[in-house]
């Protein structure tokens, strides 16, 4: 690329990094320009391996240290994050995540440790992960837990692959697992990905699941129903109101119940699930527990199960004899590893040190704060956006562009992408699939009144917006370094990696 392919109007910002025209723009590689220099050899030269393994050319970029920076600081400017402003993302739990965490991941005595050494020189990390469990098993009301998943979905395998090997110790495996239609997209997946057979269970006119429905799916069903997967509070925010009733009799066919717990932010230090009849359940700690997550990972999914559930736990777990810690690797009846070592260990140090920050009562208050936030939005936008379930939310609260669309024709993407231009990121949307043109508001905790109140208005004046001068939500955003994406182009042929200019 020379200078002159540079359009004088510097219209980097429209495309750079997003869609980059072929070479222009996006390529800062400069034939020569380096950004190291390699100290001499003071090594012995070694052989190459065998040609057959030598590639012709390798086609790095030519950068310097400054081009680098600039282009990676660029990329970070154009990425929303939540320490840049408010991120309502419903079920993703975007809360302030306390930079102490990282602090303190990232002490040597932690982050240089290795998997493979002796237990007796990590007693302390050992500790963090038995306390850790400890306190997991505490606030879920569930006594074993294991730390090894490394996000919400991995921690429903793991517990979907613990309900199939109850039912195998049991003598009969089963073959449904039943889904309320008001749970997350995850829990059909992982239910599938075990070899069990769907059934959707629908939600009534008050957002509780359809109670009878259950019942007759139960009668008709009966001993081939391995469990229930069970979104509470539910992706409508709700909290399921028969939760007892469900428990009852999912367990009077011999069913077992695994709670999706990734929005624990709503319950703990309230109610705990296994006082709810929960028998399995998994946390994300990289949402309830303030570990940073977005962009796919790494994250932590800790799974929590009822006492005779503990002998089918993923190995090793983290035990305890007098004062020493331990990997306990003799458990016949594991469902064996779910993954290499013992899980993501630095997301655990960032769970560990946010609860011991903010201390039990801490605990409750966040939840406690998080629920009334979200009611707080909820009461402030009711009839400004058609409210499909009215009545208290927990940490989140689903309304529907519904009116603005037909009434204005204006979509709801076309609200999320108006929020961008006022320096908001979008809810979810389109999520729950049961409500039409939803939006998932989730404010969390950590937001002041002061965001929530401005959130509000911009609410409030986007849907005047919609109804007066329409064009200019359905044409947002109009302040980004890029418009409107081809979203499903982007999904289905991805451009990943740099890959230098052809000659
Ligand atoms: C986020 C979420 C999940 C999945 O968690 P991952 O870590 O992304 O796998 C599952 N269930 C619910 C309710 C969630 O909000």
């Amino acid at each position: 690329m020379t200078q002159t392919a540079i359009p004088m109007h510097t219209a980097e910002d429209e495309t750079y990094g997003f869609v980059p025209r072929e070479g222009v723009l996006f390529e800062r590689s400069a034939e020569g320009r380096t950004g190291v220099e390699l100290p001499p050899l003071d090594v012995p030269e070694a052989d190459l391996p065998p040609a057959e393994f030598v590639r012709d050319e390798l086609p790095l970029p030519q950068v310097s240290e400054l081009d680098v920076v600039r282009h990676f600081t660029r990329l970070s400017q154009y990425n929303f994050a939540v320490d840049l402003g408010f991120y309502p993302l419903g079920s993703c739990t975007m809360k302030y995540n306390p930079k102490i965490n990282d602090a303190i991941a990232n002490w040597p005595a932690f982050s240089h440790l290795h998997p493979y050494q002796d237990e007796s020189t990590v007693q302390g990390a050992l500790r963090l992960m038995y306390e850790l469990q400890e306190w997991l098993a505490e606030i879920a009301g569930l006594p074993a837990v294991t730390l090894q998943p490394s996000a919400g979905a991995h921690g429903e395998l793991t517990g979907a692959l613990i309900i199939h090997a109850y039912h195998a110790k049991q003598g009969r495996q089963r073959k449904h697992m039943l889904i309320p239609d008001s749970a997350h997209g995850t829990n059909p997946a992982t239910a599938a990905m075990v070899g069990y057979e769907t059934v959707t269970i629908p939600t009534g006119a008050d957002g509780n699941l359809d109670l009878d429905a259950l019942k007759r799916t139960l009668d008709e069903l009966g001993e081939d129903v391995a469990g229930l997967m069970i979104t509470n509070p539910s992706t409508l925010g709700l909290f399921e109101e028969h939760i007892l009733d469900i428990a009852e009799a999912v367990h009077a066919v011999g069913g077992l119940i695994y709670m999706d717990g990734a929005n624990m932010n709503a319950m703990v230090g309230v109610a705990k699930p296994g006082d709810l009849g929960m028998d399995i359940l998994h946390y994300n700690l990289h949402k309830t527990f303030s570990v940073p997550h977005g962009g796919g990972g790494p994250g932590a999914g800790a799974t929590a199960v009822r006492a005779d559930l503990a002998r089918f736990l993923p190995v090793p777990v983290v035990a305890k004899d007098g004062d020493r810690y331990y990997l306990d690797y003799d458990r016949p009846d594991s469902i064996g590893r779910v993954r290499a070592f013992y899980g993501n260990f630095n997301n655990m140090v960032r769970g560990y040190v946010y609860m011991r920050a903010l201390g039990g009562n801490g605990l409750t208050e966040m939840t406690k704060d998080a629920v009334l936030n979200a009611n707080y939005v909820r009461a402030q936008l009711k009839g400004v956006y058609h409210l499909p379930f009215d009545r208290i939310c927990k940490h989140e609260v689903v309304f529907s562009g519904q009116w603005q669309a037909e009434r204005y024709g204006v979509r709801t993407l076309d609200i999320a992408k108006r929020l961008i231009d006022y320096g908001i990121h979008p809810p979810t949307i389109y999520f729950p699939l049961t409500v039409p043109e939803a939006m998932m508001i989730e404010p969390t905790e950590t937001e002041s009144k002061q965001t929530l109140d401005r959130f509000i208005a911009v609410m409030k004046q986007i849907a005047r917006e919609a109804e007066e001068t329409p064009e200019v939500v359905k044409s947002a955003p109009h302040r980004t370094p890029v418009r409107r994406l081809d979203e499903a182009r982007a999904a289905r042929q991805p451009v990943l990696r740099w890959t230098p200019p052809a000659e």
